[in-house]
């Protein structure tokens, strides 16, 4: 089956990505999600099964693999 993107119409592939998401305790990162993605415009679709899963694996209690520190930005420090 031909998926095609949203935005762009054009056709997407399957890619595992690295999902991120910001919580109220902090950012997690999960690694390896599998994920239909846009070859124009990077546009990425879960399928609902896997957005159950993700969302049970980020509120769950699941051991990190490991913690890394990020760097934090703030465009109104950065020139127009
Ligand atoms: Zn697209």
């Amino acid at each position: 089956m031909i998926h095609t993107c949203n935005y762009c119409g054009e056709a997407m592939h399957e890619e595992e990505v690295t999902h991120i998401q910001t919580l109220e305790t902090g950012i997690v990162i999960v690694e390896h999600v599998p994920a239909l993605v846009c070859g124009r415009c990077g546009n990425r679709y879960y399928t609902p099964e896997t957005y159950d899963r993700l969302y049970a694996l980020i509120h769950g209690d699941a051991k990190p693999l490991r913690v890394e520190s990020v760097p934090v930005l703030d465009m109104r420090q950065s020139a127009a």
